[in-house]
């Protein structure tokens, strides 16, 4: 289901624009959400399962509908070079993305050796960020969300590319760049919130195996010992951790 439910009322509700709601609501946020054995959610947000994708699968579906939302907005053409910062869930997710939209190359900058150890398993190409200086790509998808890679991201694109700045900074946060720069390279530099009208398509690229989602689930944990989970994403060991409320079920 997608957690992100809209007011239906608001002007950007009426106008196709449900991610931008200026009274949303959230499941597990504001509404009681799936860390229980059953959940009531509106129908509107919830979305079949094809046949034999595992309920481990589908609970990707919305964080790769936040990806895919994201690599949508980069506007990259088949053949075009991409750049992704950080390999975390996401900037994994977005990584995997742009290799299925049919980049011609995809390297992940990531400075912790373990996380640029998982980057092959998705079709990219790990790089320590200063093993990529000078290197530009064509499209640059920031996914750490730090002032550093965000100026780094504008930098690291090549002339009439395209920058989305994916990662969630500090509200107070701000970003020297040259508006300069910007002007003379003619540069996109765009911010995606979450996942609008994207959950359908997500849900078939995992339903097609065109997304590596085995190695992303990396923890899975029964209901009864939620805390150890916690305790485990908190911790960064993992990609994704898993809780079963319903019990194993691939
Ligand atoms: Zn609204």
């Amino acid at each position: 289901m997608d957690p992100n439910v809209p007011c239906h009322t608001c002007s950007y509700c009426h106008n196709a624009r449900p991610h931008l709601c200026e009274n949303p609501q959230g499941i597990g946020i504001t509404r009681n959400g799936g860390l229980s054995e059953l959940a009531i959610v509106p129908a509107s947000q919830a979305y079949k399962v094809p046949e034999g994708l595992p309920a481990e699968a589908a609970a990707l579906t919305e964080p790769l509908a936040c990806a895919l939302h994201a690599v949508d907005l980069a506007g990259l053409r088949p053949g075009a070079t991409a750049l992704v910062i950080g390999a975390g869930p996401i900037g994994i997710l977005c990584a995997a993305l742009l290799v299925a939209a049919g980049a011609s190359r995809v390297v992940v900058s990531e400075p912790d050796p373990q996380r640029r150890a998982r980057v092959p398993a998705f079709g990219a190409e790990p790089a320590a960020p200063e093993a990529i200086a000078g290197f530009q790509a064509d499209v640059v998808l920031e996914c750490v969300g730090r002032v550093e890679t965000m100026k780094f991201a504008v930098e690291a694109v090549r002339s009439g590319g395209t920058v989305v700045w994916v990662g969630v900074a500090a509200a107070e946060a701000e970003v020297e760049i040259k508006p300069y720069d910007v002007f003379r390279r003619e540069l996109t530099i765009r911010g995606t919130y979450v996942n609008p009208f994207t959950m359908e398509r997500a849900l078939a690229l995992l339903a097609a195996g065109r997304i590596n989602w085995e190695a992303i689930v990396t923890h899975r944990f029964p209901l009864d010992d939620f805390e150890q989970a916690w305790d485990t994403h908190r911790s960064g060991a993992g990609l994704k951790v898993c809780v079963q409320p319903a019990g194993d079920d691939r």
